[in-house]
């Protein structure tokens, strides 16, 4: 895991290539017991800045719904449980394809997403499906639903490897077939640390 400063709190740098992905590794110690410190997403409010941080939402969309989660405490916690709650399904269903359960909980969400997605178009005509800006504590789990079914939509969903340092378990796009960790500077530098001391004991 490696990370960065957003808005006051400490988000996950987006090393995954794909905000499905990144949405993934908000998230750390997958496969294992609970870590300090290993969940991103404490509360709703941090929800919104990592939204904004991944690029799912412009940054002056997310003072309304920041200034909505304070005054409706209750449900802004029942929708960080939903979020949560596709989190993992995505995560499930990116590393095992057969988990059906999961891929329902993905499609699930993917399908109000596609609901109530419009159709708008830039000054040159290219239009792009999205889900309007309206203050709503459900847009946040909508445009990472959409993330979501784009991935697994594409191509690249092939692409998807876990890093397999401990405490990790981050995803990431491998476009070149040659990516072993979610990062050098982290999971990378420890196995070469840990290897280099193996070495040293044995010889
Ligand atoms: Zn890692």
């Amino acid at each position: 895991m490696y990370w960065t400063e957003v808005l006051g709190y400490p988000m996950p740098k987006p090393i995954g290539g794909h905000p499905a992905l990144d949405f993934c590794d908000t998230y750390a110690g997958w496969g294992g017991p609970a870590l300090p410190g290993g969940e991103w997403l404490a509360d709703y409010d941090r929800l919104v800045v990592w939204t904004v941080h991944s690029g799912l939402l412009p940054v002056e969309d997310s003072q309304p719904l920041r200034t909505l989660a304070e005054r409706r405490g209750a449900p802004a916690a029942r929708e960080l449980d939903a979020v949560r709650r596709l989190r993992s399904a995505l995560y499930a269903v990116l590393l095992e394809p057969a988990d059906t359960a999961s891929f329902a909980i993905v499609a699930g969400e993917a399908e109000q997403a596609a609901a109530r997605a419009e159709l708008v178009a830039d000054a040159d005509g290219v239009a792009f499906w999205r889900i309007p800006s309206t203050v709503e504590l459900d847009v946040p789990r909508l445009r990472v639903a959409r993330a979501a079914a784009e991935l697994l939509c594409s191509p690249e969903r092939a692409l998807v490897r876990a890093c397999p340092g401990e405490e990790c378990g981050w995803l990431f796009l491998d476009r070149r077939g040659r990516r072993r960790w979610c990062s050098m500077a982290t999971c990378g530098n420890r196995a070469k640390v840990r290897a280099f001391e193996e070495r040293q004991r044995r010889g």
